[in-house]
């Protein structure tokens, strides 16, 4: 099937390399001719495992292809995904502009039947008023044509969106009673339904409302963990103990159940604003929400503080992983940003260390921190170590070597990576999340 990806970002970008991967035709529209240029040499925009030999695959073989021009993309197009960002507004509302956009642009051009698929996270009732967007500039043309706008929320997760596309849990699709783009889905989808990956159709409403409800839960869930994480802090008690012995409990589950410094990212802390936004629109409380972004807030502050209570100046700092998570390169609210800022405005000299991020962290601070390709490296003469993102290379770290090659002895995990018995071993002093001092 011949279908458009508007918008090549995280999730447009595994999109059409996937929608292609699975036998579609895929045009990615983008804006952003640098994007465009990149992607159609090969040249993956964004660090993401498996994604540029999937892109390149797919280039070579025809199926799939970049442009600037909507209008390149329109021509027996019968999908059109619109996958454009929704970022917050000053009243953390999601800024739709985009999402317009793209839907009048289309209305401006189309002259044939098409699907119009919202898979950028939007609020509900979002897709309505994309319909009636679109109708109106069809019949100021004049033109008769069935353009059903749909929602179908994408729940990849950054680092494994190429096998979570392929492999997804779910795929959710909201349709307010058209058949012909129910058909289409399904058609589409084919290749993932057919090897049982479940396909759920519901109301557009309730489809837009799925995505912030499974973001807004997750960090819920870390959230729980990091208020019982500062009362495991004063009262005794270890969070990994009472995280371990909640998990177990079938209907908990271990997932997601895990104290650090909280949530970042391009998609919790703002799904989870717009969320309460969306409640006030519709004058329904959204306490839990708040709460989830309070203790959020709160978790990622009080280690902060803890770093400024041992170094409040003019220290030497080494910070590991700067990504918001590990393996992929998005800084987009990651908690480096921040602390990264504090540890400038207090004098500290910083070395950092990031397996892959280390590039898009210099457009935000280019000489206020010293990168080094090595985490031992970045260690050298540091008074404190800040661990920040939890990836591999940091688990196999010689604690012992980290010990020599620092000038003091302070590591703070910021992701309960190590077992504190075993980073004491080595002589240093351990600072985690969730135990008691
Ligand atoms: P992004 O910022 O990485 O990408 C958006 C892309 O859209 C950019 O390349 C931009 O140049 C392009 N664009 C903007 N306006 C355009 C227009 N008028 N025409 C064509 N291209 C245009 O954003 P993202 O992270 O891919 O997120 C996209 C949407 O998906 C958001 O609503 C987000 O909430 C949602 N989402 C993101 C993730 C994730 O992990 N990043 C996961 C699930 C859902």
């Amino acid at each position: 099937m011949k279908i458009a990806v508007v918008g090549t970002g995280y999730v447009g970008l595994v999109s059409a390399a996937c929608f292609a991967e699975l036998g579609h035709e895929v045009i990615g529209v983008d804006i952003d001719a640098a994007k465009v240029k990149m992607l159609s040499q090969g040249k993956s925009t964004i660090y993401e495992p498996g994604l540029e030999e999937v892109l390149q695959r797919n280039l070579k073989s025809g199926r799939l292809s970049f442009t600037t021009k909507l209008t390149d993309a329109l021509p027996d197009c019968r999908v059109l995904f619109c996958a454009v960002a929704t970022p917050p507004n000053e009243d953390y509302t999601a800024d739709l502009r985009a999402v317009f956009t793209v839907c009048e642009e289309t209305a401006k051009h189309l002259d044939h039947d098409l699907v119009f698929v919202n898979k950028s996270t939007v609020p509900v009732g979002t897709g309505k008023e994309c319909e009636e967007k679109i109708a109106a500039i069809l019949e100021e043309r004049k033109v008769k044509l069935h353009v059903p706008v749909i929602s179908n929320p994408e729940f990849l997760r950054e680092g494994t969106a190429v096998q979570d596309t392929l492999h997804p849990d779910r795929i959710i699709v909201g349709i307010n009673g058209d058949g012909v783009a129910q058909r289409m889905m399904d058609e589409l989808y084919l290749p993932l339904t057919r090897v049982k990956h479940p396909i759920v159709f519901m109301s557009r409403e309730s489809a837009e409302i799925v995505k912030y409800a499974s973001n807004a839960f997750l960090a819920a869930k870390i959230s729980f963990a990091n208020m019982l994480s500062e009362l495991c802090e004063v009262a005794g008690g270890s969070i990994r103990d009472v995280t371990k012995g909640m998990g177990l409990d079938e209907r908990i589950g271990p997932r997601f159940l895990h104290a650090g410094i909280g949530y970042g990212g391009s998609c919790f802390p703002k799904d989870v604003k717009a969320l309460q936004a969306i409640g006030r629109k519709h004058d329904v409380p959204m306490h839990l929400i708040r709460a989830t972004q309070d203790v959020n807030d709160r978790q990622r502050e009080r280690f902060f503080q803890r770093i400024l209570n041992h170094f409040p100046r003019e220290a030497n700092v080494c910070v590991w992983g700067l990504s918001f998570k590990p393996n992929t390169d998005d800084l987009r609210e990651a908690p480096s940003i921040d602390l990264l800022h504090m540890l400038i405005a207090t004098g500290h000299t910083i070395r950092a260390y990031d397996p892959v991020a280390m590039e898009n962290m210099k457009k935000y601070f280019s000489k206020s921190v010293t990168y080094l390709s090595d985490p031992l490296e970045a260690a050298k003469g540091a008074d404190a170590v800040v661990l920040l993102t939890e990836w591999d290379i940091f688990r196999g770290i010689d604690l012992r070597q980290l010990k020599k090659t620092m000038k003091g002895r302070d590591l703070f995990d910021g992701r309960n990576v190590y077992e504190p018995k075993e980073v004491e071993a080595a002589g240093l002093n351990y600072h985690g999340i969730g135990i008691s001092a």
